[in-house]
């Protein structure tokens, strides 16, 4: 594994012209919409994509990563350890589960707990340790809202407390040393970005044109955004399709059009899908904003290939969670074991390395950080502290003999106990559950830590999870599933492992 970084084939170094030759590491560029579920993308009705899911595609139009993903491997089961924006990002930046990398809830004023660890060792600073150029791009969501004046970057105002969204100083960005980012923020034509020096910028634009903008200008290197000698490594996070999805504020004219006169019943082709919720009128905006980033990632794509950059560069289209839309009954779009929720898109391109496929391997959030470096041929560099397991060897079409994992683990963390001021204190661990490739199961507990509610479906039989298995007529099955959940919490160190929760 260590050796294969010294072994780029020629032809990838002569396509990346001449200041790319002296550069044997491969670019990375991560691009993770927000809430964008594995199933609204079209290729999954293409006959060399369906045979490998039980269900049928949103009816959206996504052409850019159609073609994407004939160019790639496609995970079809990727699932999201703990489906929620701020725990994700944890998870992916540091490797570590949500209880060691900081980020249990999501990060907002009353959780001045839940916040990126600051010792942590991020992906990111492993990549810079090891000559990369790292940029970030978008929402960062990982941080304890702090504000920042824009007057005066740098400087703090308390008055300016935030609610949900912060500013990122510059010696809390593990590595990123160029920066265009906020918290998190939910108006999508009206976003704004501290930039690497801490000047706010608000911006009258769609924020996926805006931010893919910016990406094509780190790209092109236009004013010295990274090291052009050196490796790079983007990470561009959109925030749509992430809601509010109610109105043409909140996407294109141009892909609202494609959804405008679709019936409900053409919309919402799940059969678990109750359209008598209020949610219900969201799905055309949710498929606009789907078609709004697969314009813009095409275009991001079009640009890597434009400058020759395509061949020795990692390409990765993933997101945080998924989004329910209207099905199990639900307004709720994430944090939950839901097929909807937690199974995510996760397509690789690296031209040459990778024989594009789809591969049912369940691959899990955390997994990623070590995946990630090792396919950058820095597999020798995975600090300890990462938790995950690296699963290069099952992408790369020459890899290291590796065991597919057995199964993913599921985390929904509530809020624990609020102090005198309102603050909350800790998390609890209301939820935990285990995919297989054959089954979903997830134990829920009151605040007792008595059972309260048991999950176990089918998905091969049951895809859209409507037959919620009783556990006494299949005691056999639930028993076997409890003994690899137990495993899994045990792998993990998890808190329901620690406290015997399960016991
Ligand atoms: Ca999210």
């Amino acid at each position: 594994m260590t050796l294969k970084k010294y072994l780029l084939p020629l032809s990838s170094l002569a396509a990346v012209g001449c200041a790319a030759s002296q550069q044997q590491q491969p670019n990375i560029i991560y691009v993770f919409p927000d809430q964008f579920r594995n199933q609204a993308m079209a290729f999954w009705n293409e006959p060399e994509f369906s045979s490998n899911v039980e269900w049928k595609a949103d009816p959206v139009h996504t052409p850019n990563l159609d073609s994407f993903a004939k160019e790639s491997v496609v995970l079809s089961h990727a699932m999201s350890n703990c489906p929620l924006s701020s725990p994700y990002r944890g998870i992916f930046l540091t490797g570590m589960y949500p209880e060691r990398s900081g980020i249990t809830l999501n990060c907002m004023a009353e959780r001045p707990e839940s916040s990126l660890r600051e010792d942590a060792i991020c992906i990111s600073d492993v990549l810079s340790a090891n000559g990369y150029s790292c940029g970030y791009i978008g929402k960062l969501h990982a941080d304890f809202p702090t504000p920042n004046d824009p007057e005066h970057p740098g400087e703090y105002v308390s008055s300016r407390r935030p609610e949900w969204d912060a500013y990122t100083p510059p010696e809390k960005r593990h590595g990123f040393s160029y920066w265009y980012s906020y918290g998190t923020f939910d108006v999508h034509k009206e976003p704004h970005y501290w930039d690497t020096e801490g000047k706010r910028h608000d911006i009258k634009e769609y924020s996926v044109k805006h931010e893919t903008d910016k990406a094509i200008e780190f790209l092109r290197n236009t004013s010295g955004q990274r090291n052009p000698e050196a490796p790079f490594f983007l990470a561009l996070a959109y925030n749509p399709p992430h809601s509010p999805y109610e109105s043409l504020d909140d996407c294109m004219e141009e892909d609202y059009n494609l959804y405008k006169d679709l019936s409900y019943k053409d919309l919402y082709v799940r059969a678990n899908a109750d359209t008598t919720l209020e949610k219900a009128p969201a799905a055309r905006y949710y498929f606009a904003n789907v078609t709004g980033v697969d314009r813009e990632f095409g275009r991001l794509l079009d640009e890597v290939k434009r400058l020759g950059l395509d061949k020795n560069t990692i390409i990765v289209f993933t997101s945080d969670h998924g989004e329910t839309m209207c099905s199990q009954g639900t307004s709720d779009p994430k944090n939950s074991i839901y097929t909807e929720s937690f199974n995510v898109p996760f397509i690789v391109r690296y031209p040459g390395k990778l024989r594009p496929h789809v591969d049912r391997t369940l691959l899990s959030s955390i997994d990623i950080y070590p995946t990630l470096l090792s396919l950058a041929g820095l597999g020798d560099k995975i600090p300890e502290s990462a938790e995950g397991r690296d699963l290069s060897g099952i992408l790369l079409e020459n890899g290291q003999e590796c065991d597919a994992p057995e199964s993913v683990l599921y985390i929904r963390n509530v809020n624990g106990e609020k102090d005198e001021n309102g603050l909350v204190r800790g998390f609890f661990p209301v939820a935990r559950g285990i995919k297989t490739a054959t089954h979903t199961m997830e134990i829920a507990i009151n605040r007792d830590k008595a059972i309260s509610r048991v999950l176990l479906f089918n998905d091969l039989e049951d895809p859209y999870q409507m037959n919620n298995l009783d556990i006494n007529e299949n005691k056999e099955l639930f028993d076997s599933l409890c003994v690899i959940l137990s495993s899994k919490l045990e792998e993990a160190n998890d808190i329901w492992f620690r406290e015997k929760i399960l016991k």
